[in-house]
């Protein structure tokens, strides 16, 4: 079976990165979006293999706010997001922001998940590194849940996480990176809620997850909307 097909038969549709951000920034456009007016803000995760999907949206948009934790994990809450909302344009008192949220995960040539090569280093390597650690912790029935302050990213990212498991099952990396593409888009819809004016903000999410492949970065989308004017707007991506 070829890359392409591993992909197709694990995620059904993909984009490389630079057409998905195309993609997604002319979508965008058709609902009023563009560099001048919107502030686009990427929680991905802090691996530098997710750094160049970063690069391509800052082109596009203008500039990026980082929202990223370990595995693109929503932590900086209502404080980063408000941060991030108050450094948008405000045009004639609007505001418009465009999130990305995605997590990742790595897909070798032999379609072997969480296998991938680094630039530099001998044999292989994984990703993402978070959730590959937290997979095993749960598969080994081995926990470690303790809040302290050395390792507060990861803490964090298993208490999450966990409430979103069932309780005794163990998912597999790619069930667990698609739970966690879920769990980020949640909550920052969750606290996105608390804040955002829709009346006097325009907004839109875009959640997936980007894949490493032997040779290329691609992107998964698994939900992709705009709130214009207080109305919500599915989008196919
Ligand atoms: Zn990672």
């Amino acid at each position: 079976m070829g890359f392409d097909e591993i992909l197709i038969k694990l995620f059904g549709k993909y984009y490389t990165e630079a057409d998905f951000v195309e993609k997604t920034y002319a979508e965008m456009n058709k609902f009023g979006f563009d560099a001048n007016n919107a502030i686009a803000c990427v929680s991905v995760c802090r691996d530098e293999i997710t750094q160049p999907l970063i690069a391509l949206i800052r082109n596009k948009w203008g500039e990026a706010f980082n929202l990223s934790s370990l595995a693109g994990m929503f932590f900086a809450g209502q404080t980063g997001l408000a941060a991030a909302m108050h450094h948008s344009p405000n045009i004639g008192g609007k505001e418009r922001y465009v999130f990305y949220s995605l997590p990742h995960i790595a897909i070798d040539a032999d379609g072997r998940i969480g296998v991938c090569k680094r630039i530099g280093r001998q044999g292989e390597s994984t990703a993402c590194g978070a959730l590959v650690a937290f997979q095993k912790e749960l598969s080994e029935g081995k926990l470690n849940l303790s809040m302290d302050d050395i390792d507060i990213e990861q803490n964090l990212l298993k208490r999450r996480l966990l409430r979103e498991i069932p309780y005794g099952h163990v998912p597999d990396l790619l069930e667990l990176t698609k739970i966690t593409q879920k769990v980020v888009q949640k909550d920052i819809e969750y606290a996105l809620n608390t804040i955002v004016d829709r009346r006097k903000s325009d907004y839109a999410v875009i959640s997936g997850v980007q894949i490493h492949g032997p040779e290329h970065n691609y992107v998964w989308v698994a939900s992709c909307y705009a709130v214009v004017n207080e109305v919500m707007e599915k989008i196919e991506i």
